[in-house]
């Protein structure tokens, strides 16, 4: 049993075959996904998705969409945090590689919704890039940040560190299973295993099998193998582990 723990199956691209998606990913052996709707527009589509059964989902605002983030918007989230599918806040946190949204702005409006996250005792799942230092300077200041995921983790093996002993995990995706990510490989290879979630981060990121083609929850099994390879246990093992791990940080029932 396999959860893709992060899905963006609402997207555009997915709309001509979403349900040949589903069935080939359950085929694979994932059983549940988490879709991640982070940008406003697409709440309700999503919503909608995570009717269905082991589809859970989470919500929140990404850096990118951070300069158009309004009131009513909050509000909005405010309302999806509470439904029952709900599993985390998220994507949330900054984004200093594109700074499609001004710096400024990226901070305050991830700081309202750390406070959202508290208020409703949600899960965080944190996208980071170019900004690891300052997202630790922001965490340690915040006092009583919920558990998360620093979703498709980038950085380096300290900054690894430094974010497992604040209590995240690291979610790790196809890039593990590129030629050039020995980084990433060796961060995989010192984080012990019951700190790590496996993400597809669909329709982005596809493996090196599949690199340069629209990813999807089926293509997991790439990044499962490699870290199956990486720690040097059976894949079936680290299927177990890695599942298990997800329903602790995600609070969901077998
Ligand atoms: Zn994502």
């Amino acid at each position: 049993m396999i959860i893709d723990t992060h899905a963006h199956l609402t997207d555009a691209k997915f709309d001509a075959d979403r349900q040949e998606v589903l069935k080939r990913a359950f085929d694979a052996g994932v059983n549940k996904i988490i879709e991640i709707s982070c940008e406003p527009e697409l709440w309700d589509k999503s919503g909608e998705f995570s009717k269905k059964d082991n589809i859970y989902v989470s919500y929140g605002i990404h850096p990118h969409e951070a300069e158009k983030a309004s009131e009513k918007d909050f509000e909005k989230l405010d309302e999806l945090l509470r439904d029952e599918k709900t599993v985390a806040i998220g994507e949330i946190g900054l984004d200093y590689h594109y700074d499609f949204s001004p710096r400024k702005i990226q901070r305050e409006i991830f700081l309202k919704q750390l406070d959202m996250a508290v208020k409703h005792n949600k899960t965080l799942i944190i996208h980071c890039r170019s900004a690891y230092e300052e997202l630790i300077t922001i965490l340690k200041n915040y006092k009583s940040y919920p558990k998360g995921v620093i979703h498709c983790f980038s950085g380096t093996p300290e900054q690894a560190k430094i974010y497992v002993e604040m209590g995240f995990m690291l979610g790790i995706d196809g890039p593990v299973t590129y030629r050039k990510s020995d980084k990433l490989r060796q961060v995989a290879a010192e984080t012990d295993i019951s700190k790590l979630l496996i993400e597809t981060d669909c329709p982005y990121l596809a493996p090196q099998k599949f690199r340069g083609q629209r990813n999807e929850p089926a293509y997991i099994v790439e990044t499962l193998s490699k870290i199956a390879e990486i720690k040097n246990i059976s894949y079936e093992e680290a299927a177990k582990i890695t599942y298990q791990n997800a329903l602790n940080l995600f609070e969901i029932g077998e």
